[in-house]
This record gives C-alpha cells, structure tokens and sequence, in this order.
C-alpha cells in the first residue's frame, strides 16, 4: 500500500493527493535548461527541486519516468516572438557556431547535475534539435483542426480558439492587449498568439534550420516540449515542473497545443518551485555576471551543501541567497558529515518513529525544511542508540540526496580551498605511482598546518 503523496497543483491552486495515471508509476517532465550559458545557481534551484520530486516518488516505491528538456534551439531573450534567439546570442558571444555552443553547454549542465548528486542516468534528457520532425508532426495535426495559421514570419497558434487559454495563469488577455507594445508582428490575430515554426529571414541563412512544409525555419520554443513531453510520456501524464516565470506563456501555450492537438487531457499536476533571488532580485542567466555552481566550488564550498541549504526552504517560497546564509549550510551540512564519519557503522536499525516523521514532512507537498529539521532531531535524540540513528539518518540521506553515506574524514575538516586542490593532485600523482610527487605534496599541505594519513579509505586529513 502506498502512502499518501500530497502536492500543491497550480492548475487548481489547492494541495491535491497525488494519484498516478498507472498505478504505481509517475511520469514527470520538467523543462530543461537552454543551453546558451552556463547554468545560474538559480536555475539549479528547479533541478535539485525536481531531483527531490524524484526521489519522494522512489522512496515510496513509484516507478518513476522523468525527463528533462534540454532547449538547444528557438527560445528567444524574451519568452516570447520577439528579441533574438539566445543560442545565436551564445555563439556570437564566443564566436562559436550554435552547435559547438549547445555541445559545451550541455555538458557543462551534466557535470552541474552530478555534482548537485543528480543521477544522470535515471533521467531522460531528449534534445530540441534531435526531435524536429515531432514538432513538425505537432505543428501539422494542430493546422488540419483549424488552430494555427501562417503569417509573414512563421505560423502562429490562434489562441482565441482555445476558449480555456486564459484559465491556467488565471491571464488578464484585455489588460494584456491594452497594456502591450505596438507589437512587432502585426499579422498576429490575437496578443497571446505564439510562434509554432519562425521563417529564417529572407536575407540570411541561420545557423540552425530545417526544411518544413511552411517553408525553411526553426520551431517555437514552447513546441518542443509539448512534442517530447508526448513522445516520451504519453498525451496524458501526471507531472509537469518548471520555475513560476514559466506559468503565464510557457506553460500556458504548452498546454493549449497539447490539448488542441490530441483532445485529450494533458497534465494532472502542474508544480512550480519558485525562485532563489538574491539581493537585486531574481537571479537570472541573462545578467552578465551570475554565480554558477563553478564559482562556488571554487571557493571552497561542497556542492551537497548547496543542495542541502536549497532543501533548507520550501519549494514553494521565495529563498534569498547570500554567501553568509551558504556559509550557515555549508557548517551545518559539515556537522553532519563530521557526525557521520564518527558514527559510521553497519549495526544499527532505522527508526520507524523519525522515518514516519519524516515521511510525513516529505509528503506534505515535499516539505523538505521539515525533513532536514527532523535530521537534527534524529541527532540530538537520546532515547535511540548512534547506531539506530546512523541508519535512519542514511534513509533520510538518500531520499534528500545528501550524499551522507560517502562522508570521509577529509570532507568534514574545514579546509580551505588550496589544501584541496593539493589533495586532489595527491590523489592523481599517486593513481599515477608517482610517489615523488606524492610525498612533496604532504609536504606542501603538511606547511598549510594539515597532515595526510593513507588508508585504504583514501586520504585522512586533521588539521595539526
Ligand atoms: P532556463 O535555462 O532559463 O530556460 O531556465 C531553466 C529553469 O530554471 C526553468 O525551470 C526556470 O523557471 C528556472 N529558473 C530560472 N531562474 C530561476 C531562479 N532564479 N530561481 C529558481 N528557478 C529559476
Ligand atoms: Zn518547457
């Protein structure tokens, strides 16, 4: 018997118990990166928020198919039909073609992912560019029923045919319209209409384009995902997450696609996790100068203990990032390393108290703050034994992706950044049998005040 999930539904605005399509199985698509730039720390946010989604679903013993979009073509500066085409941006930024550009930066959003212990090969990561024909197809069945029509630039999706289209983001359409800017494209019926397939301009050959049946082009952004969600998913599936910046066009012209094209029901669950903002305000990729989980590591901080201090927040509300409030997690997240190593051990029994607790936490629209509370709750219990908390704090490890079971003695000693750095050359030169180099490294650490034992665990470092 499975317990009950439950999940806050934008399309209802209530918290709804979650029933699968199938039982047992959960089908989740979130949007993806576009991979023009590196990722921000922000957009990271949506990710480790859809990982923990993920691993609620595991631990309750769902099969989980999830994929994640990567947008490698189409999606413009402003959301919208109009601005310029991001990856085109990306390649004039590095004088790169777009390919090249996608490749890079796709990969970089892999390495992030790992990082962040966001398990790659449990996902599906299809690509906009390899699915144009699926978005041609989609393009296709929504012209024959009458729901799109051909302008000057491209075809556009008539939204004044989808009666519901308003009713999702709950859209203001007649403050829209008086509010809107002479629009650029005046062939446009109605002022939510949206681009399916753009026109390459007459003049110019674009870097990415393909032959369709309206002429040579490249898709609409929102199409892609509507195209792959369907071809991996099914036209009806139960979860759909992405950032709240999505909820008024993106999300809102994916369904009115999906629906018109199949006629059938679309999503069951809409979540949306909010943003992690920082001073300024929302942190954004197209600011020139954002932070990105690199940057961080740089600095000496481990990537779990972003995640744990992004777990330290609700999905749901906004959360404020400054290095002081990084710091607090990183020293909590250390304590926690530091207890583990210390209490490591294969004795112990999870309690079925805390891990009730924390179920229940969990399922209550993956309250994640409540989860990490009842971990330091767990740790200051003296009615349970080390070994039993041992063991219930490596389930809540695993479910939050917290990476407790991997804790070394070298990870819980604060260490600055270079005494790292030296490890990590340490632990190469000595793969490698160059036990020179190996020993000149202690030396070199040994000056910066920590001395390094071999085991066979790895290096053990303390601080001297
Ligand atoms: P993008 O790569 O810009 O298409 O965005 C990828 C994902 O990150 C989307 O789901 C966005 O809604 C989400 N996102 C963008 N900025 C933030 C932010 N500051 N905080 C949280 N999520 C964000
Ligand atoms: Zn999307």
């Amino acid at each position: 018997m499975l317990s009950e999930i439950r999940l806050y539904n934008t399309k209802t605005k209530n918290i709804e118990e979650f029933k699968p399509i199938k039982e047992g199985e959960v089908s989740i698509y979130s949007c993806g990166p576009t991979v023009y730039h590196f990722a921000q720390i922000g957009n990271l946010r949506a990710y480790v928020f859809a990982d923990t989604l993920r691993r609620m679903f595991v631990s309750a013993h769902y099969n989980v198919k999830h994929v994640i979009n990567i947008t490698d073509v189409g999606h413009n500066t402003d959301d919208g039909d109009n601005g310029e085409d991001k990856m085109e941006k990306g390649s004039r930024r590095e004088g790169k073609s777009v390919w090249d550009i996608a490749k890079l930066y796709t990969d970089a959003y892999f390495k992030d992912l790992i990082a962040l212990n966001i398990p790659i090969k449990d996902y599906i990561f299809p690509r906009a560019t390899d699915h144009i024909p699926e978005q041609i197809e989609l393009i296709r069945s929504l012209e024959k029923k009458g729901y799109a029509y051909v302008t000057n630039d491209g075809v556009y999706f008539d939204t004044a045919k989808f009666k519901k289209y308003a009713d999702f983001a709950h859209l203001d359409v007649e403050g829209l319209r008086s509010g809107a800017r002479v629009e650029e494209n005046t062939e446009k019926r109605n002022i939510t209409d949206f681009a399916l397939w753009k026109f390459s301009p007459k003049d110019e050959k674009r870097q990415m384009e393909w032959e369709s049946p309206w002429g040579i082009g490249f898709p609409g952004w929102h199409i892609e995902c509507s195209a792959m969600s369907m071809k991996y998913l099914g036209h009806h599936f139960d979860i759909h997450t992405g950032g709240i910046d999505h909820i008024p066009v993106h999300h809102t012209n994916e369904i009115a696609q999906s629906v018109c094209a199949t006629g059938e029901k679309f999503v069951n669950y809409w979540v949306h996790n909010n943003f992690l903002i920082d001073a300024v305000g929302k942190m954004a990729k197209s600011s020139d100068d954002f932070l990105t989980l690199s940057t961080l590591i740089e600095k000496g901080y481990d990537p779990i203990a972003y995640r744990y201090f992004l777990l330290t927040a609700h999905y749901r509300k906004e959360l404020s990032f400054s290095f002081e409030a990084l710091d607090a997690s990183n020293v909590a997240y250390k304590k926690l390393v530091f207890w583990c190593v210390e209490h490591k051990t294969e004795e112990g029994s999870i309690s079925k108290h805390y891990k009730n607790l924390f179920k229940e936490s969990l399922y209550d629209d993956l309250g994640t703050p409540a989860c990490v509370a009842q971990i330091w709750n767990l740790i200051k219990d003296e009615s349970l034994s080390d070994n039993d908390k041992y063991t219930t704090l490596m389930y809540m490890s695993a479910v939050l992706g917290l990476n407790l079971h991997l804790a070394e003695k070298e990870k819980a000693v604060d260490m600055p950044h270079n005494v790292k750095e030296l490890l990590n050359h340490r632990k190469k030169s000595r793969e490698e049998k160059n036990w020179e180099e190996s020993d000149k490294l202690r030396d070199e650490i040994l000056n910066l005040g920590f001395s390094v034992k071999d085991t066979e665990n790895g290096q053990e470092v303390s601080k001297i």
